[in-house]
């Protein structure tokens, strides 16, 4: 099989693997003071120092979770509780609501539909979409704008980079427009972790999720500035100083930390990806033509290609690629038979027909020239075969 839809889930690292076979032996609880309890304490404050290193964070300041899905709930519902009843403690400001949530239009499902239900059932707090270019990068002149208009504290969604074009956000300058503002900044930088380096200064919130980076599934990380508004979500003990009760998933913060610090003890891993990926789109223009690589007028991503195949659908080449032993993916999503186009290349203005169009290739930590070639050949097949059956 050649399995490139990283974007989707790496496969597990071999280090991953093994720290998660170690922890399971401990038998432990972190929060537990008798030797067992300690010996699995220090595996997840190890893991913690890792993935705090991932992020250019302070490890006090990560909590885990179980994924991404759910560090994008704690962080939005968080902050605008925590804004209500807390405030910022650092910067000495008193509680103040959060009223309006700017979130751009090509983010994950998970911040979207958190971001809808937060405005649905809170009086006073509105959502609106922040818009990006036809390059697929948050439009931050429109931001700018936004930021200008309306009172009370505003929270801002903007991922590091998108999972379906690889296109790296603006986030430097959302940044500095977010402190001008005193707004708050969430960055969900879980398909960016391992591929682009991370600054967490430019932000007071931070979502991570193992599974992109090569570790196990259903381990992610929630990074909260000291000090930002944060209300804990989940109750019970004390774990995670309270701010995210629950028995630590031993296992799966293992693996977790040995990804993050396998992708950072791998100075060429960045540059190998790159390669093949690069290559990858050559051969795609040159064996294709008529080949539309999305985004490619923005900064990408190293190890993520979003292209439309003229005459193909999205669909029908993940199906018939897949038929080939070829793992890929498609913008597109087929819901109860009809097949609707991703909202991320429809925000980027792209119409129906060429987002339908569209395919994404996403290599990663095990990705070999051979991968990439395996597409490219399945491509050539299945788009003779079409043009075989239309003549
Ligand atoms: N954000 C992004 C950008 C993602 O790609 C994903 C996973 N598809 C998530 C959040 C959710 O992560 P998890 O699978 O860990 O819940």
């Amino acid at each position: 099989m050649y399995f490139c839809d990283h974007n989707a889930t790496a496969p597990l690292r071999p280090e991953s693997r093994e720290a998660v076979i170690r922890s399971l032996s401990i038998g432990g609880n972190p929060s537990s003071v008798h030797a067992a309890g300690r010996a699995a304490r220090a595996v997840t404050e190890d893991a913690r120092e890792w993935v705090a290193r991932l992020a250019g964070a302070n490890a006090d300041d990560v909590i885990f979770t179980s994924g991404a899905t759910e560090s994008n709930a704690l962080a939005l519902n968080g902050a605008v509780e925590g804004a209500a009843v807390t405030g910022d403690i650092v910067s000495g400001k008193g509680p103040v609501r959060i009223t309006r949530l700017f979130v751009s239009a090509i983010e994950h499902s998970s911040v979207l539909k958190t971001a809808q239900h937060l405005a649905d059932r809170s009086p006073g707090l509105r959502l609106d979409l922040i818009p990006v270019t036809a390059d697929g990068a948050v439009d931050t002149e429109a931001l700018r704008v936004m930021l200008r208009e309306g009172k009370g504290r505003t929270l801002i969604a903007v991922m590091a980079a998108n999972n379906e074009t690889g296109v790296i956000q603006p986030l430097g300058e959302i940044s500095r427009l977010a402190r001008e503002a005193s707004a708050l900044l969430l960055v969900d930088a879980v398909t960016a972790a391992g591929k682009m380096d991370l600054d967490f200064s430019l932000c007071d919130y931070m979502t991570l999720s193992a599974h992109k980076l090569g570790g196990p599934q259903g381990s992610g990380a929630l990074i909260v500035r000291e000090g930002a508004p944060f209300a804990a979500q989940i109750l019970g003990g004390g774990q995670q100083k309270g701010l995210r009760a629950g028995t630590e998933n031993l296992s799966g913060i293992a693996g977790f930390g040995a990804a993050a610090k396998a992708v950072l003890n791998d100075g060429e891993e960045r540059a190998r990806i790159a390669s093949i990926r690069d290559g990858f789109e050559k051969s795609l223009k040159a064996a294709i033509p008529g080949a539309v690589v999305f985004g490619e007028g923005s900064q990408r991503l190293s190890n993520t290609t979003n292209a439309a195949i003229p005459g193909l659908s999205g669909e029908n080449i993940v199906i018939a690629l897949d038929l080939d032993g070829v793992l890929v993916s498609s913008g597109s999503s087929c819901s109860s038979g009809k097949i609707t186009p991703s909202h991320v290349l429809s925000a980027m203005g792209l119409d129906e027909n060429l987002a339908g169009a569209s395919l994404r290739v996403s290599f990663g930590w095990n990705s070999s020239k051979e991968d990439a070639d395996a597409v490219i050949a399945a491509l050539v097949r299945l788009s003779s075969r079409v043009k075989m059956r239309a003549a």
